[in-house]
């Protein structure tokens, strides 16, 4: 394999070369535990499709986008955290991003500060 995937993080996850903690998982979508959680809940749900990330994510992936999010309300719901929680795309590295495969991270289960910083 010599494509973007090969060597990308969250697709050995998703392949299941690198462990990771499920919470859900669809025919498109995936999401598992953050390895250094920010918040009593800290999901990360990606598309099983890769692609690096908002800037980068074509017209055909608007509906992979749609369901990570949807499938972060869905935990949400599961995990009683729907007073208030969080989804976020860092986009670029100046805004943390980290790992380019796009990511929505759900964070919740405590009191989340506006502005995010
Ligand atoms: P970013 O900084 O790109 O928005 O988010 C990447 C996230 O991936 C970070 O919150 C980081 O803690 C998480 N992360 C990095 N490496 C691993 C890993 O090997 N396993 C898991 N479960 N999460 C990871
Ligand atoms: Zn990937």
């Amino acid at each position: 394999m010599t494509d973007a995937s090969s060597n990308c993080l969250f697709c050995r996850i998703l392949r299941g070369e690198i462990p990771a903690k499920k919470v859900y998982e669809d025919d498109h979508v995936f999401a598992f535990e953050d390895i250094n959680p920010k918040a009593p809940t800290h999901v990360l749900v990606i598309p099983k499709k890769h692609f690096a990330g908002l800037k980068e994510a074509q017209a055909d992936d608007a509906d992979v986008i749609g369901r990570c999010h949807l499938a972060a309300a869905e935990i949400a719901r599961q995990r009683n955290i729907e007073q208030g929680y969080r989804t976020v795309i860092n986009v670029g590295p100046g805004a943390g991003q980290s790992v380019f495969h796009l990511h929505v991270h759900l964070l919740g289960g405590r009191e989340m500060k506006w502005p995010a910083g």
